[in-house]
């Protein structure tokens, strides 16, 4: 089997300073990569800040022998994204691989969900991805090289009670990597994302005790080390992954039915009649970019 060595190659992995961040940052060093840590350091609901906890594990890396440097910059910021990178490029000269991991919470059923509760969680998955990936995109755009994995979550891709908030913005990742998986091809930036499910202070009062102990955020960690390595060659995939469970959620497309030439605007009873047809999933088909839909309007189309 081939090894995956990244020796020589500098990642930015957020939110690092506990969690699934932490242990991707500690593997990634023991790989070879020199790691900026990045922690904001607050609560899980996003409150405060503090140094402690991107320090801590920078020397957890370094006491094993890795390289890394600290970075306490909350990546819900452009100028915290910026400054992100900019530790990157200062210790390192360049940015290969970006995991963006840094999360909270703000769990709140839909008709009770404020809008401070509905930015915060917003502008730390989804605006934060944004801060840090662009600077770090413009770097990899040109050094032909770079690999970005973002952390989603089931809540976004099938849904769960209580986390509008937090599904809305971790599916907005998704959308984001449909495009980057384009805009970055021709400098092989490849992007890719991770639905983990796995112990941390996120899921201690939602995953039942006996999973909790077995969920080890250790099991997350090789599917991001081979994403964000040379040999990963795929661009835009989601994978779930818990427990040494790793498998392929995508946005698929059913058959569909044609209630029309083109030319006559079909009736809502129509629409109504062939509903069952229209909302089958027989024999999906998968588009790897909106261009690839319109093959199937054929001669609706002339
Ligand atoms: P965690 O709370 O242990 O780690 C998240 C880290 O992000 C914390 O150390 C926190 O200080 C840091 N952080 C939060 N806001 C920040 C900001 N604005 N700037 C910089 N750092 C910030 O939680 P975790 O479970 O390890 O979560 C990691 C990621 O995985 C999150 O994006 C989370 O949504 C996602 N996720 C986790 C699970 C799971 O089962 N644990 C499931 C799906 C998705």
């Amino acid at each position: 089997m081939a090894k995956i060595d990244l020796k020589g190659r500098v990642a930015i992995v957020t939110g690092a300073g506990a969690g699934l961040g932490r242990q991707h940052a500690i593997e990634l060093a023991k790989r070879g990569a020199k790691v900026v840590v990045n922690d904001m350091g607050g609560t899980r609901d996003g409150v405060g800040h503090s140094d402690a906890a991107a320090n801590k594990v920078v020397d957890e890396i370094r006491a094993l022998g890795g390289e890394a440097v600290p970075n306490y910059d909350n990546v819900a910021t452009v100028s915290g994204g910026e400054n992100i990178v900019k530790t990157a490029l200062d210790a390192y000269g360049k940015v290969d691989i970006l995991v963006n991991n840094a999360g909270i919470l703000r769990d709140k059923t839909f008709n009770k969900m404020e809008e401070e509760n509905w930015d915060a969680v917003v502008n730390v998955h989804l605006r934060g991805a944004y801060c840090v990936t662009k600077p770090a995109f413009v770097n990899m755009r040109e050094n032909g090289y770079g690999r970005i994995i973002m952390t989603t979550s089931g809540a976004g891709l099938f849904g769960n009670f209580g986390q509008s908030n937090y599904a809305a913005a971790k599916m907005g990742l998704i959308g984001l990597t449909n495009v980057l998986k384009l805009e970055g091809a021709k400098y092989n930036i490849k992007t890719n994302v991770i639905a983990p499910i796995a112990a941390s202070r996120l899921t201690e009062d939602v995953l039942p005790p006996q999973l909790f102990e077995k969920m080890k955020p250790d099991f997350i960690t090789p599917l991001v080390l081979f994403l964000a390595s040379e040999q990963c060659q795929d661009s835009g995939m989601i994978i779930n992954c818990t427990l040494g469970y790793y498998s392929r959620s995508a946005v698929l497309t059913g058959p569909g039915v044609f209630l029309s030439d083109g030319h006559r605007v079909p009736e809502a009873e129509e629409v109504m009649e062939a509903w069952d047809k229209i909302k089958s999933m027989e024999n999906p088909k998968y588009f790897d970019q909106l261009p690839e839909m319109f093959s199937v309007l054929g001669p609706l189309l002339s």
